[in-house]
């Protein structure tokens, strides 16, 4: 098992399959892009596998999320997607992705096993969506959300993020839309992971200021039925239930102590947390020619010096220098 110096026992990998994204959303990367890995540095689709096979067989991985960047630029997603299906034990498998292409690929997906699906939507304005991810794709994102419902991979949850004075008079209608649509929308706070360091406290939507927007326009009672547990939302029936909409409060609520998660890089890095400032270099152990069980040893000791807490509030917190795109969301 892979378990910390805390007693937290980590279940939940997430795996960026690579750094490069379409979209340019200004609370990830500048609108000019980043100095995207080198390919030989990514790894390849087997070494993926092998890995995550290392974690589900040997170390009690049981849900494996893949991610970015963006994982739909990946070609060989669907083939990744059906060989860690393919695992015994199953491990579920997700995706999370702004949706370009998805409703090319959603039901592929979802014959390959794909479990469910995050779509990240922060409007319902095509001109604010350009604004804030500098590309005209806003009608890409709805219609690969349709194809996900479509092809099954439901409940479909939508990631929004609200930024003060972009998108953030845009809570109400953003649960309004997912409601109808059946979709389960999660807000998430703005966290200092872009690479251009634009992050300000006071910039951020913070998790009281979404609650008291829909509490404006629907009653919200917490989910007491449902045991957070581990699970990063907090989760609010809606005006009575069924439906539940998420608040990730990463930065004001964080839940660091019931952490499960451990993050795998496209290029081969372990990593115990979005702002964890130390890696563990598996692609170079396994170029090397180490043996499962040298990778499991490696992976199982990296995740034992997992720190407490994310610490962005304590005065000697430094962002990570890889930004989100670079580890995986
Ligand atoms: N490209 C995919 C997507 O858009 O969902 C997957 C990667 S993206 C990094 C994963 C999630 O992280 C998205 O929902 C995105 O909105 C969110 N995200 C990116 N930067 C963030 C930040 N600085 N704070 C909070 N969430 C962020």
């Amino acid at each position: 098992m892979l378990r910390d110096s805390f007693g937290r026992v980590a279940t939940d990998l997430r795996v960026s399959l690579t750094d490069k994204c379409n979209l340019r959303c200004t609370y990830c990367m500048p609108p000019e892009g980043l100095d995207w890995l080198p390919t030989a540095q990514l790894l390849t689709a087997d070494e993926i596998v092998r890995l995550v096979r290392v974690g589900v067989e040997r170390l009690g991985i049981t849900e494996v999320r893949y991610t970015g960047g963006e994982p739909l630029l990946r070609r060989e997603l669907v083939d990744i997607v059906t060989r860690t299906t393919a695992l015994e034990p199953r491990p579920q498998v997700l995706l999370t992705t702004n949706g370009i292409g998805l409703a090319r690929v959603a039901e592929p997906l979802a014959r390959a096993g794909l479990d469910r699906v995050n779509v990240s939507l922060d409007t319902l304005d095509p001109a604010t969506f350009k604004r804030l991810a500098h590309r005209d794709r806003h009608a890409d994102v709805i219609e690969g959300l349709a194809a996900a419902d479509a092809a099954g991979l439901r409940p479909v949850k939508v990631n929004a993020v609200l930024m003060r004075g972009v998108n953030d008079h845009e809570a109400v209608p953003l649960l309004r839309f997912c409601l109808d649509q059946g979709y389960e929308l999660r807000f998430i706070e703005q966290m200092p992971l872009d690479a251009q360091h634009g992050w300000t406290r006071e910039g951020m939507i913070t998790a009281d200021e979404i609650l008291e927007r829909l509490s404006s326009a629907f009653d919200l009672a917490p989910d007491d039925l449902e045991q957070r547990g581990s699970a990063p939302a907090e989760r609010f029936l809606v005006d009575g239930g069924p439906a539940r909409v998420g608040v990730i409060g990463s930065v004001t609520r964080p839940f660091c102590g019931a952490c499960d998660r451990v993050r795998l890089t496209a290029d081969g890095q372990v990593r115990n947390c979005l702002f964890a400032t130390e890696e563990s270099d598996l692609k170079s152990a396994m170029r090397a020619g180490a043996s499962d069980d040298d990778l499991a040893a490696r992976w199982t000791a990296a995740v034992s010096r997992k720190r407490a807490g994310h610490g962005i509030d304590d005065p000697s917190f430094l962002q990570p220098s890889r930004p989100m795109s670079a580890i995986g969301g």
